[in-house]
């Protein structure tokens, strides 16, 4: 269900989409190639031909690091000749998870990397959730483990729970790292990795000014976060897949309207069991609208704007269980959903990302690795983040005096010949 302008419009099938769908969706695409020759891109990485997509991006940074998402549309001649109303339309249900809008003021380098990659489409559900991943990772035991004995798992090496919240880093005996725990408790390792959004290092604790250049902590701390949130309700079946009897459609849809509960989500966990539904999954200043209220008027909100669009559905009748809410800004160990690259950020995500080669830092600087989505080219999307993992890996092994073997190089290894474009400061 779409609804914008207080007019809603139901459609099961892409076809099913009036004329201004179709048109907007040819002119993102238009503008795409003429902006940035995106079916070029997406060939050499269907080619996996590093050489022809190193080229390629590396002539489109100084193009389009300065510049936004917004400008980007704006300016393109596919929307040129089109009614404002297209860029609006596009901005609030151009894509499944919450419209492009609240990503209009993000660098175009950015978009154009998830676009690249088709982060945005043909996403899955992950029947059990995406938390079954590092779960696995603890209770895992590596077939061909050599230094722990057999059987040997995170799990079992942190005794079955992991350690508390760190709440300070800090330089001990020259090339130790000291970690102290909330409870006070400091431990000294060879080497640490960080992999939390990075505003914590200056707020939530206290990681010593030294460990990172000044170039690093300029880095580290312009981050800029994307707020978000998200507040689901339990009902007693799906019923939402009940047909209405006047129109033979579903009773209620995936909903995305220009209200303020912006995208409506809703998990069928088959129909002998409870369904879940997000009533309101908003970005930015829709997120910001949130912030402030409680769970419940955040849920009565949310019923409120889904009753203009669906008059006739209880939907109420079928909530069961206690409401729950997330606006990840206000989480203290969060202070925002993930990062979102403003224009001209590329020169701090750059110093970021490579920082994993530290043989030519000065030694104070050592032994502290960085990784995890603030760190990633694609932030918001897990994949930037596990690259970077695979980055710091490498970093930490060398940093120990290890090494890859010949005929499977990390990333240090192949770095020179595959680094990103450094712009000058
Ligand atoms: C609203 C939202 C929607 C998203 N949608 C998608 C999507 O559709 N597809 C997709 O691929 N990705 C999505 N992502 C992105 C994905 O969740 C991230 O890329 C991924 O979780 C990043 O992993 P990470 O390990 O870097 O960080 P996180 O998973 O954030 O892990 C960081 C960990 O550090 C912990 N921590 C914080 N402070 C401390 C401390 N002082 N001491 C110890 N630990 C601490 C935190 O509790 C947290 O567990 C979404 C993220 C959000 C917030």
């Amino acid at each position: 269900m779409i609804d914008l302008e207080g007019k809603t419009l139901y459609v099961e099938k892409i076809a099913d989409l009036p004329p201004m769908f179709k048109e907007i969706g040819a002119a993102w695409s238009k503008a795409l190639e003429e902006g940035a020759g995106l079916s070029g891109l997406r060939q050499a990485i269907r080619e996996r031909d590093v050489a022809a997509l190193k080229e390629i991006w590396d002539r489109l940074i100084p193009i389009w690091d300065d510049r936004s998402f917004y400008d980007f549309v704006a300016t393109s001649y596919a929307f040129a000749d089109r009614p404002f109303q297209y860029r609006e339309v596009f901005g609030q249900v151009g894509f499944g998870t919450g419209g492009w809008d609240s990503d209009y003021p993000n660098s175009m380098l950015e978009i154009l990397r998830v676009v690249a990659t088709d982060c945005d489409e043909n996403q899955n559900y992950i029947v059990g959730g995406v938390e079954q991943v590092p779960r696995g990772l603890w209770k895992t035991s590596p077939p061909n483990i050599v230094h722990w004995p057999k059987g040997t798992t995170l799990e079992s090496l942190h005794r079955g729970a992991p350690r508390p919240g760190v709440t300070r880093i800090d330089r001990a005996y020259g090339d130790k790292i000291a970690v102290t725990d909330r409870w006070g408790d400091t431990k000294l390792y060879d080497a640490v990795l960080v992999a939390l959004q990075s505003w914590l290092l200056t707020t939530y604790m206290k990681c010593e000014e030294s460990l990172f250049s000044p170039k690093m902590w300029m880095a580290l701390d312009r981050t800029r976060y994307m707020q978000s949130s998200k507040t689901f309700v339990m009902t007693d079946r799906p019923f939402w897949k009940d047909k209405d009897p006047h129109t033979g459609r579903d009773l209620m849809s995936m909903t995305l309207t220009d209200r303020l509960t912006r995208g409506t989500y809703l998990f069928d966990n088959g129909d002998d069991k409870p369904g879940v539904i997000c009533l309101t999954y908003s970005w930015m200043s829709d997120a910001m609208k949130m912030l402030p209220l409680p769970v419940e008027k955040r849920v009565t909100l949310a019923l409120d704007a889904l009753k203009k669009i669906y008059p006739d559905l209880a939907l109420e009748k079928h909530i069961i269980g206690d409401p729950i809410t997330v606006s990840w800004e206000s989480d203290p160990n969060f202070m925002g959903a993930f990062k979102g690259a403003l224009p001209g950020h590329y020169r701090y995500n750059h110093r970021m990302y490579c920082h994993f080669m530290q043989d030519k830092m000065p030694p104070a600087e050592r032994g502290i690795f960085i990784a995890g989505d603030d760190v990633s080219w694609t932030p918001g999307w897990v994949e930037g983040a596990v690259q970077t993992a695979l980055n710091a890996v490498w970093g930490i092994m060398h940093h120990l005096g290890g090494e890859s073997p010949i005929n499977n190089p990390g990333p240090g290894d192949r770095f020179e010949s595959l680094k990103p474009l450094e712009l000058p400061d």
